[in-house]
């Protein structure tokens, strides 16, 4: 069980986390552990994390992704975090089917960027940004299963706090996690 003091000599599960195309809005909702979170930081470490500020990742137990892929460099650190972690985990409706992000995907890249850069109010002198260092935008926003292997995926619009403790709680132990009916949120 968690916080139970004799699992602190135990090796802690080692888990990354990252934010790809989506709004910190899963990782926020797992902060709202609150009071969970300490006696959680007894039986896991974070690795790379927008928490940590850990930029590139070691090997890792499980990875947490939030967001899905809607450029070059969201597919860089999913793979990334793929080729590191043992066990990766598709968080949120945005990592699991594009989300909010993915509404763009019925419009053509060029269109896109052009509304926004160039026709859109306040852009009269406007270009699209071209600079070699910013990642290049995909034509359509991914869901992460569509580049590497996903091993379970935490539903929810954010999952909540309660559904990150039961999925880390069934981890430890040594459980399949489950989806648990009651703990999906889409709000
Ligand atoms: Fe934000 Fe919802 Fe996407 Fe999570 S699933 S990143 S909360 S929009």
């Amino acid at each position: 069980m968690l916080g139970d003091k004799h699992e602190t000599r135990v090796k802690k599960l080692r888990v990354a986390t990252a934010s790809l195309a989506g709004c910190f809005g899963c990782h926020m909702s797992f902060l709202d552990l609150d009071e969970r979170l300490l006696p959680l930081l007894d039986v896991i470490e974070l690795d790379s994390s927008p928490l940590t500020d850990i930029k590139h990742c070691g090997p890792c137990d499980l990875g947490l992704v939030e967001g899905g892929l809607c450029n070059s460099e969201n597919v860089y650190k999913l793979r990334e975090l793929r080729a590191s972690c043992k066990i990766l985990v598709a968080v949120g409706a945005c990592a699991i089917n594009g989300g909010l992000p993915a509404q763009r995907n019925h419009i053509d890249i060029r269109d896109c960027l052009q509304s926004v850069y160039l026709s859109g109010r306040g852009t009269e002198r406007g270009f699209i940004p071209n600079d070699p260092e910013l990642p290049l935008p995909l034509a359509k926003v991914h869901p992460l299963h569509d580049v590497v292997k996903i091993d379970y995926f935490l539903a929810g619009c954010p999952p909540s706090a309660d559904a990150f403790f039961q999925f880390l709680t069934d981890l430890l132990a040594g459980r399949t996690p489950e989806p648990v009916h009651g703990l999906l949120r889409y709000d």
